[in-house]
This record gives structure tokens, sequence and C-alpha cells, in this order.
């Protein structure tokens, strides 16, 4: 079965992505997967730009295959092509303070100190988001291979206030 875009009938689904619901009306993506747990296909819904962050390859494929009009079909288009320029962005699920010095960052290998700032990463399996640890915020270009992630992090970062908002702009590694 095909992929789908449709206008939301009820604001009650959840995004997939950010975990945040998908309000009535707002055009939403249903990316549609054999069944796992049983017989026929099963639909996991997306706000298109957090399809467009984490499940890539399928958003290009609904929107290749669409036949309806997507709103912003363009940049959901490019976003989803420059996901794909980098295996590991996928896996961005959003940044924040860690709570204990006990994680330890998956790229360096070091403690994550308290209060330093750490981005969450998940895996994409069986249908699934699975945490799959964090890395130190300055260690994500090197782990990412690039200083562009600003946008994708703070899509997956909904618990933020906006002044932890800013301060994550201000720690984002530059260079
Ligand atoms: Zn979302
Ligand atoms: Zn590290």
């Amino acid at each position: 079965m095909a992929h789908v875009f449709e206008a939301a009938l009820s604001g009650r689904s959840k995004c997939r992505g950010c975990g945040q619901q998908i309000a009535r009306g707002e055009v939403r993506f249903g990316e549609r997967l054999p069944n796992l747990f049983g017989e026929g296909d099963m639909t996991l819904w997306f706000h298109p730009t957090c399809a467009a962050y984490k499940r890539p390859e399928s958003l290009l494929e609904g929107l290749g295959q669409a036949t309806e009009v997507v709103p912003e079909r363009e940049k959901l288009e490019q976003l989803a092509r420059g996901t794909l320029a980098q295996r590991r962005l996928v896996r961005i699920d959003g940044a924040e303070r860690a709570k204990s010095s006990q994680a330890t960052c998956r790229h360096c290998r070091e403690r994550i100190e308290r209060d330093a700032w750490r981005i969450r990463l998940v895996y994409f399996e069986e249908g699934r988001f699975i945490p799959g640890g964090t890395i130190h915020l300055t260690c994500a270009p090197a782990y990412f291979e690039t200083t562009d992630l600003l946008e994708r992090v703070l899509a997956f970062s909904a618990s933020l206030g906006a002044e932890e908002r800013e301060e994550l702009k201000r720690e984002m590694p530059r260079v």
C-alpha cells in the first residue's frame, strides 16, 4: 500500500517523530509498513517535516507517489535530501541537559557531565524508534559530519522552554 498525505480529521493523532499532537486540518504524512504484529499494513503518522528529518526515504517515496497537493513540497524534498546526505542524521531526537553524570557519550566514549548539553539518539527498528543513547553537543559536528544541526535538533526538543532554546542556539558548535 502506498504512503499517504491527508488532512488530519481530528486533533487526536500523535506524530511518531516528535511525539506531539498533529493539529486538526494539518496535513500529515502516513508511512505504510507491513504490519509486524498481524495481517495487513500499519500506518505511522508524522508531521511531514518530522518525517523529512527521521524517515527521509519514505517521505521522498511518498512525495513521488502523491497525487494530492502537498504544502511546501519543495522544502520537504530539500530537508529529506539533506537528511540523507549523512547516514547518522536520522538518529537525532532532540537535545537536553544531562540530568546526571551517568551516561557515556556514544561518540567519544567519555562521561557526559551533569547539566551538559547532549543530543539524544534513536534508531528506527521494526516500526518503532528505539532510544540509542546520547552524545555531547560538542561531539555533534564530528559525529554527524556537519554543523547544520540546529533546526533538526530543535524540531525534537519540544520539552525545552524559550530560554533553554536560546541557550542551546548559543552553545551549538559552529566549527
Ligand atoms: Zn512531529
Ligand atoms: Zn563526546
